[in-house]
């Protein structure tokens, strides 16, 4: 599963990015996170950042592209991941979608979490509140001051993201002023209809697959019986034809020559057209073609035989 989350800042998006993460064993990809991380190394997006953080602007478009680039190519994010914080301009959506594009992946949904700009404040003053209390670092853009440049960043350059993806039919307005337990609810209530509809567009084509498969056998299986017909009434005609020559060949081993003659004819018509049991079916009728008529033959013989003998006597008799 490949999501974004979309919201202003203390809208909850980092909250619930942890219990996604869990519910669907995707990875967290945070771009204030690995902004903060480079700030606390050094490294040089660190030093090119960390001024515009702590004035609450956005870090230039390519350096964050850049970053989330390397990292949805890493092994762990093959599974899917949920993306907290990126893309915040539309020239890093677009980047997005041609690295996507690229890697052959596909975004599965956009949730935005929509809340009211007045209760921003307070969530914010009530988190730094609780990071003080765990003794922990508290950020140094979690001041009320920083706070209102945000939200002008988030207003001015991000909040159009909605209209792009709305656009796109990807984006899912989740209301973000609930409780972290129902929104968290509601934002899986409509991920397990995406997965299931996902599902469905997954099955249809194989299911589409064995239905044409199905229709195929379906139509061979049609026409095999009226092939087998066809070669069994050229066996049929040719078994006609097989007496007389089978007759003559008959004269000397009647029955052997005969069935020898009428197999032959019979198989020459089938092998090609019929399937294996209208070849025999026809060398059946063949057969019974060719007994008879080396039966024919032999009373043909015999009949030559028997008036041969009869004018013998008669003419032996005038003399
Ligand atoms: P966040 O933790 O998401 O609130 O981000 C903290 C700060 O990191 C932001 O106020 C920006 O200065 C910077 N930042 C994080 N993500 C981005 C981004 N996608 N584009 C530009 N700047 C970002």
């Amino acid at each position: 599963m490949r999501l974004i989350l979309l919201g202003p800042p203390g809208a909850g998006k980092g909250t619930q990015a942890k219990l996604l993460v869990e519910r669907y064993g995707i990875v967290p990809l945070s771009t204030g996170d690995m902004l903060r991380a480079a700030v606390a190394a050094g490294t040089p997006v660190g030093l090119k950042a960390k001024d515009i953080m702590a004035g609450g602007g956005l870090v230039p478009d390519e350096v964050v592209v850049g970053i989330i680039a390397d990292r949805i190519l890493e092994p762990d994010a093959a599974q899917g991941f949920i993306l907290d914080g990126f893309p915040r301009t539309v020239p890093q959506a677009e980047a997005l979608d041609r690295l996507l594009k690229e890697r052959g992946l596909k975004l599965d949904a956009v949730v935005e979490l929509r809340v009211n700009e007045s209760a921003l404040l307070q969530r914010v003053e009530a988190r730094v509140a609780q990071m003080e209390a765990r003794g922990e670092t508290v950020r140094i853009d979690d001041t009320p001051e920083v706070l209102s440049k945000r939200l002008a960043a988030y207003r001015a350059q991000t909040e159009p993201l909605v209209h792009y993806y709305s656009e796109r039919r990807a984006l899912l307005t989740i209301d973000g002023m609930m409780t972290i337990d129902e929104v968290t609810k509601e934002i899986e209530r409509v991920l397990s209809a995406i997965v299931a509809a996902e599902k469905r567009a997954k099955a249809a084509p194989r299911k589409a697959r064995e239905l044409s498969k199905a229709s195929k056998v379906a139509k061979t299986a049609a026409k095999a019986p009226v092939k087998a017909d066809k070669a069994v009434k050229k066996q049929a005609a040719a078994a006609k034809t097989a007496p007389k020559k089978a007759a003559k060949k008959a004269s000397k081993k009647p029955s052997k020559a005969a069935a020898k003659g009428a197999k032959k004819a019979a198989s020459r018509n089938t092998a090609k057209k019929g399937g294996k049991k209208a070849v025999k079916k026809a060398a059946k009728v063949a057969n019974k073609a060719a007994r008879k008529a080396g039966s024919t033959a032999k009373k043909a013989a015999k009949k030559h035989a028997k008036s041969r003998s009869k004018t013998v006597k008669r003419l032996t008799k005038r003399r």
